[in-house]
């Protein structure tokens, strides 16, 4: 075959390649693929016009192959000098600089085809080898013009891809090596027929080359030396122990946490497959595994996540296999840790109240062997503490409280707190030692630092009946019982029992009923006469009823301990007194006076002498009709400012009656600082003094002694006509009784004792 036709074959082949090579380029997502496409087309033109030159015969098309050759290569190193700064990584921002290399090329561009008119760069001569007509050029001085910037661009892009060279890592200047000994390389075979003028120019062969090894580098080319050496850095360098294995399960390669992890410097193999052994022993035989292992070393107990991963080919060989250790000791702690906070209140050490169910329902569940106690314990007064003590001495309490739990419970028991100052116990009955509980309770004090202050604590227990019940009704139930206490400083602990639940439904049900009853008047005064020596009625107590559409005629006893512990009392005595008032009102005409009792709670709720006076001046009633029953409980606190209270009341002209006298705490010690009128002597005395000599001499004394103090004694409860007579010798002046009336209504009242004006 002749040269002629084959290098033809061989420009065309190229073209067809670079067309093929540049459209994939283009195709490709890469960063890379845009100007290395143009750069592989911008190739084309001047190989083609290798192609025209190299074939010709006549002038003509050697001359139309020159100038696409030229201007091609302009073409070419433009967009060679963008795809090289792309493939080096580095922005073209400076637009001046672009504009100028643009420039000058298009000043080329322009000289060139001003050759056509001007024959000044070039022209073609015709010359004979090997007997056949073949075309070459002939340049003048200006082609060189040409040839500058062109050597000039490649020269640039040399200095580029060098400098990128020196400054890359040893791998990673292999992809700009390449590029850079290639392209010498062309520019060199170039050179040489640029400057031997041999008539068969196969330069652009050269960069047509180039262009295809540019593609491969550019779109394929993975570096894997440098893919294995960034594996084996990572490797080295991760936070795990990594070992790597044969395929006989040697080790051949640890990374530096693992020759940490056993002490080893990783030279003796021997020496690490020795040392690994109580890792690498979890899953033997298996191909991959992942497991767990505990640790005892120096420091304490280590945990370790331990994956073992074998490695096979597509046949199923296998490769090798790697093991990842990791120390998972801090998360396993704090996890450890966050699982103790959660089972364990902070403050007292105590099982927190979700824990404590969990562990009393598993109990529970698991029990062959009887019954069991479920106890809920309240500190009573624990507000009271917090308010008077500081919330720190408060948290003492709570602390102190727990200790004590944890001297009480037995072993068999389980116990933690619920929620502020209430606890939980869980205890078979028989180790349920009530008595001795009983006793370490009354006699539990917390040293404030000045005082020895005795903590009120009630529990509340509820036998187990039914282990499946929730355990948080079970603990309902025992709240009812500790709440029956409430106040109840002598007695600790109560057992449930089911009439409790329907009390504290009593007391929900009456509590909502009484906003209506006292608008729709169910709830009214009844007056029970009350009686001078001479027999003569002098005055009224008024005690209240309540005559409920549902449960009928209640006495108070069924409601006004409900509505003292929540405060409601307040209410029905306000009503109570303003029905007194009015009453008095109507009565303008007659001595008759009526007495109101007033619960040591109205204190808390009200101001209680302005109440008075308002309600007095409101009715136009003079206060001393209008008598004021307080009983001695009110002077169990803050006595001072109680017996100013009294002093006011009396200054405003009511008169004091101290109800129930001798029930509860009185002294006669009291009765002299007490700024009162009368003494209403409790029925209790009455009672005792009918059985023994004793009691009749003491209730004779509180008689002379209130005469001498100048209080009026006034004693209720008498029944029968011996004990008026009695009490009327002893010196008593004012009676109450069935003797004489029950308590009745106001009309009944009016009809026996009021006389029509
Ligand atoms: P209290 O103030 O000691 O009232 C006297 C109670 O003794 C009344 O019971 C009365 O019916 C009863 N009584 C009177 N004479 C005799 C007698 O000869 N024998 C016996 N066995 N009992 C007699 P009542 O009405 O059931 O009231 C009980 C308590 O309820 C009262 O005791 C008082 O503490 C309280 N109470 C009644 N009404 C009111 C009220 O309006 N406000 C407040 N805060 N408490 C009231
Ligand atoms: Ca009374
Ligand atoms: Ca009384």
């Amino acid at each position: 075959m002749d040269i002629r036709a084959l290098f033809s074959l061989v420009f065309v082949a190229l073209s067809v390649a670079l067309a093929v090579c540049g459209l994939i380029a283009f195709r490709s997502r890469k960063p890379i693929g845009v100007p290395l496409g143009r750069m592989l087309l911008a190739l084309i033109p001047p190989v083609a016009g290798n192609l025209l030159i190299i074939s010709a015969t006549t002038k003509l098309p050697a001359t139309i192959g020159c100038y696409l050759y030229y201007i091609g290569i302009d073409f070419t190193v433009f967009s060679l000098l963008r795809y090289i700064l792309s493939y080096c990584n580095i922005p073209w921002k400076a637009n001046k600089a672009r504009v100028f290399v643009l420039s000058l090329l298009g000043l080329d561009v322009f000289q060139l085809l001003a050759n056509i008119f001007f024959g000044h760069a070039f022209s073609l001569e015709r010359i004979e080898l090997y007997g056949k007509p073949y075309y070459r050029m002939v340049p003048y001085l200006p082609q060189n013009l040409h040839r500058l910037l062109v050597y000039g661009v490649l020269a640039a892009v040399l200095v580029i891809l060098l400098l990128k060279m020196l400054h890359s890592s040893r791998i990673a200047s292999r992809r700009y090596a390449v590029i850079f000994f290639t392209l010498l390389a062309v520019i060199i075979w170039c050179s040489f027929y640029v400057i031997s003028r041999t008539p068969l120019d196969r330069s652009m062969i050269g960069y047509a080359a180039f262009g295809l090894l540019a593609f491969y580098f550019s779109l394929y080319y993975k570096p894997v030396r440098l893919l294995n050496r960034i594996m084996m850095d990572i490797s080295a360098e991760l936070p795990d122990s990594v070992f790597f294995f044969d395929d006989v399960g040697s080790c051949i390669w640890l990374n530096r946490e693992a020759r940490r992890l056993l002490g080893v410097d990783g030279q003796d193999m021997g020496e690490v497959a020795e040392k690994l052994k109580p890792f690498n022993a979890s899953g033997e035989g298996t191909d991959s595994w992942t497991s767990s292992l505990e640790l005892d070393g120096d420091e304490g107990r280590h945990y370790y996540a331990l994956e073992k991963r074998t490695i096979r080919d597509a046949r199923g060989y296998v490769d090798g296999s790697f093991l990842s250790i990791r120390d998972d000791t801090e998360a396993q702690q704090n996890l450890m840790r966050e699982a103790y906070r959660a089972r364990h209140d902070e403050l007292t050490g105590l099982y927190t109240r979700p824990y404590l169910y969990h562990c009393i329902k598993q109990r529970l569940s698991g029990a062959s062997d009887g019954a069991f106690c479920l106890v809920f314990v309240n500190i009573s007064n624990f507000k009271l503490i917090n308010d008077v003590f500081g919330v720190n001495f408060g948290d003492d309490v709570l602390k102190q409280v727990a200790d004590l739990l944890r001297a009480l419970v037995p072993q068999s028991g389980i116990y933690g707190r619920l929620a502020g100052d209430t606890f939980g116990i869980l205890v078979p009955v028989a180790d349920f030692d009530a008595e001795a509980i009983e006793r370490r309770l009354s006699g539990f004090t917390v040293d404030t630092g000045e005082i020895d202050y005795h903590v009120l604590i009630h529990m509340g227990v509820y036998e187990v009946k039914d282990a499946s019940m929730e355990v948080s009704v079970m603990f309902d139930r025992a709240r009812i019982a500790a709440a029956g206490l409430r106040n109840d400083y002598h007695t600790h602990i109560a057992w449930y029992d089911d009439r409790m639940r329907d009390n504290l439904l009593w007391e929900q049900q009456i509590t909502g009923d009484l906003k209506n009853a006292l608008t729709e008047r169910q709830i009214v005064p009844y007056l029970q006469p009350l009686v001078d020596a001479t027999g003569k009625v002098v005055g009224a107590e008024a005690l209240v009823r309540w005559n409920h559409p549902e449960y009928g005629f209640l006495p108070p006893a069924r409601f006004i301990p409900i509505f003292e512990q929540n405060g409601m009392i307040a209410e029905v005595d306000r009503y109570m007194w303003r029905c007194a008032c009015a009453q008095l009102d109507r009565w303008r005409d007659n001595d008759l006076f009526i007495s109101v009792n007033i619960s040591p709670k109205d204190f808390y709720f009200m101001d209680v002498t302005s109440e008075f006076r308002g309600l007095v001046k409101e009715y136009g009633v003079d206060p001393a009709r209008l008598r004021l029953e307080i009983t001695e409980n009110i002077m169990i606190s803050d006595v001072e400012n109680k017996v100013r209270l009294l002093a006011d009341l009396r200054q405003a002209g009511f008169i004091v009656e101290m109800d129930d006298f001798g029930s509860g705490y009185s002294s006669l010690n009291m009765l002299k600082n007490m700024p009162i009128d009368v003494i209403k002597i409790d029925m209790v005395f009455l009672r005792s003094s009918e059985q023994d000599e004793k009691s009749r001499m003491i209730l004779r004394n509180i008689i002379h002694m209130s005469t001498d103090l100048n209080i009026v004694p006034l004693t209720e409860g008498v029944e029968t006509e011996k004990q008026y007579d009695e009490l009327s010798q002893m010196g008593c002046k004012l009676f109450q009784g069935y003797f004489f009336a029950r308590p009745m209504t106001v009309s009944d009242f009016e009809a026996q004792y009021v006389t029509a004006a």
